[in-house]
C-alpha cells in the first residue's frame, strides 16, 4: 500500500545542509495500522509530508496509494465557517454536486459524532470536538490512506482516549490504512498493529515490532503499559547514544 524505499531527505546543500532522514525503508500493507514513535526533530513529520507527495525526497523511492489524506495536530478549521461547511469544503473544491455533498457531510458528521454540531462555528466547539471536526474533514476525501501527524498531542488525556476508540472504529469500519505519528508511546502501543521508531536525527529505522495485543484495547491495561514501558526504554537508549 505504502513502500518507502531507501529514502532520504536533506534540507539545504554544504556544510549547513541537515538530513532529516537516512535511507528509511518501510513497507505499509493494505489496512494496517502503523505508529511511528520518535524523539523529536528525528524526521516523522518529513517523513508523512513525504508520502503525502507535499516534498520529494533526495533520495530513494516512496510509492503510496491514491492521495493518501493528511491531518496534524492543529485542525486548521475556517473560523468563519460552520462545522458543515468546513468538512464539506474538500467535497466543494472538487465540485461534487449539492445534494451530493450535503448527503456526504452528514454521513461524515455523524461517524464522528458531531450531526447535531453541524451548524456550530469551530470557537463554539471543544478542543476534542475541532478535531473530530478535522478528522471528518480528512475523511471526506475518501483516500484508502490516512497520514496522521500528532493529531491527538494537543488534546486532553481523556478526550484523546474517547478519540482512540473512534478513530479505531473508524479505520475498521472502512478498512483504511493509517500511519500515525506519535512521540507518545502508550498512544503507539494503544493503537498500532506495528510500532516503528526511528533513531534521532537523521532518522533511520531503528527497531520495529508487532503489537500482539488483541483488541479491544485499553491505554491504561496492563499489556499496554508493560509494551509502552519496553519501547520508552528502547527510546531512551537511543537518546542516550545519540547525546553520547
Ligand atoms: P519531527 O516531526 O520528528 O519532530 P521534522 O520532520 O519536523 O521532525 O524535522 C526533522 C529535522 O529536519 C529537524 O531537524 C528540522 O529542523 C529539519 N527540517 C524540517 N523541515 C525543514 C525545512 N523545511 N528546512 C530545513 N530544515 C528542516
Ligand atoms: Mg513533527
Amino acid at each position: 500500500m505504502i513502500s518507502i524505499r531507501n529514502v532520504s531527505r536533506t534540507y539545504g546543500h554544504g556544510p549547513g545542509a541537515v538530513t532529516a532522514l537516512d535511507r528509511l525503508s518501510l513497507e505499509i500493507e493494505p489496512g494496517e495500522f502503523v505508529c511511528v514513535v520518535g524523539a523529536s526533530g528525528c524526521g516523522k513529520s518529513t517523513l508523512l509530508s513525504l508520502i503525502a507527495g507535499l516534498d520529494t525526497p533526495t533520495g530513494g523511492e516512496i510509492t503510496a496509494g491514491r492521495n493518501p489524506a493528511l491531518m496534524f495536530q492543529e485542525p486548521a478549521l475556517f473560523p468563519w465557517l460552520t462545522v458543515e461547511k468546513n468538512v464539506g469544503l474538500p467535497l466543494k473544491l472538487r465540485k461534487v454536486p449539492r445534494a451530493e455533498r450535503e448527503a456526504k457531510v452528514a454521513e461524515l458528521l455523524a461517524t464522528v459524532n458531531l450531526l447535531e454540531f453541524a451548524r456550530k462555528r469551530p470557537h463554539e466547539l471543544s478542543g476534542g470536538m475541532r478535531q473530530r471536526v478535522a478528522l471528518a474533514r480528512t475523511l471526506a476525501l475518501d483516500s484508502p490512506v490516512l497520514l496522521m501527524d500528532e493529531p491527538f498531542g494537543a488534546l486532553d488525556a481523556m478526550t484523546r482516549d474517547l478519540l482512540h476508540d473512534e478513530l479505531e472504529r473508524i479505520v475498521q469500519q472502512r478498512g483504511l490504512t493509517v500511519l500515525f505519528v506519535t512521540h507518545n508511546v502508550r498512544e503507539a502501543a494503544r493503537l498500532g498493529d506495528r510500532i516503528v521508531l526511528l533513531s534521532s536525527r537523521p532518522g533511520r529505522l531503528k527497531w520495529q515490532g508487532r503489537v500482539d495485543i488483541p483488541r479491544p484495547r485499553r491505554i491504561d491495561s496492563p499489556e499496554v503499559s508493560s509494551l509502552a514501558a519496553e519501547i520508552t526504554d528502547r527510546l531512551r537508549d537511543e537518546v542516550a547514544s545519540h547525546a553520547r
